[in-house]
């Protein structure tokens, strides 16, 4: 066999196959998004066993095959367990994971993208921040780091800093009230515009950090519900989960 490639990582989802075996897809900083074939590893003796757990993050070890890459041993740093242990924390996180996978190719690099992943779970586990503010955070920075959030810093039109504005679904574009007086769009506060820059302009580990009223909050979510639509072919799977448990200050209506 040839030698195995060693990758950063984080198990996204897990699938059993067959009668012992599992598939993982993995989010990893050097092959980007990638599925491998986990030989064995439902066996209880297997050392895949929790390896091969939903969140599972550290260094994996993979073989190209024909077909997939096959995982050879793990070196698992972190499992999220309190993420594991808990119903809304988990729904969250899968629905982290999944949107991670659908903003990450294969054979592209990966690195942001698990690390505000990384970054958004260790958040949830710490359990200081409101889970509803988190999801928000962590989908305009996956749409940041793809380049499709839209510049906050200045007005579209007028091309000044601004403290209140709208944002146009219509144009994808936030233009100052001074610019724009009359009601339009999805308002803008000055807190919901401070935050929308502070996640452009803040590294993945000190995102997590911050706090918002329930206006700013709500302003904040229809803008990204307004992108996500428009970036997204289709509403992620888990999604649905997370609107059954009904935790969610969702930004729906
Ligand atoms: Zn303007």
């Amino acid at each position: 066999m040839q030698d195995g490639t060693e990758v950063t990582g984080m198990v996204l989802s897990s699938m059993p196959v067959g009668e012992a075996d599992r598939r993982v897809v993995l989010l990893t900083a050097e092959l980007g998004r990638i599925s491998a074939f986990a030989r064995g590893a439902r066996k209880p003796t297997s050392s895949l066993v929790s390896a091969t757990r939903t969140f599972a993050f550290g260094k994996f070890t993979v073989f190209t095959g024909r077909n997939s890459y096959t995982l050879g041993k793990a070196d698992v740093r972190d499992y999220f367990e309190e993420i594991v242990g808990d119903v809304e924390r988990t729904a969250y996180g899968c629905y982290f994971a999944e949107l991670s996978g659908l903003f990450s190719r294969e054979n592209a690099d990966g690195r942001a993208v698990l690390s505000l992943l990384y970054s958004a779970l260790r958040a949830l586990s710490r359990g200081k921040m409101p889970p509803a503010l988190i999801r928000r955070v962590f989908e305009l920075s996956v749409l940041h780091e793809n380049g499709v959030l839209p510049d906050f810093s200045v007005c579209s039109d007028c091309g000044k800093p601004y403290f209140a504005g709208h944002f146009l679904k219509s144009r994808m574009q936030a233009v100052c009230t001074e610019c724009l007086p009359e009601p339009a769009g999805i308002p803008l506060s000055r807190s919901a515009l401070y935050a929308l820059r502070f996640i452009s302009g803040t590294p993945a580990e000190k995102l997590f950090s911050f706090t918002l009223s329930e206006a700013p909050m709500k302003e904040l979510s229809d803008t990204a519900d307004a992108l996500l639509d428009m970036n997204l072919d289709r509403e992620p799977k888990s999604l649905e989960l997370l609107s059954v448990l009904g935790s969610e200050t969702s930004g729906h209506n």
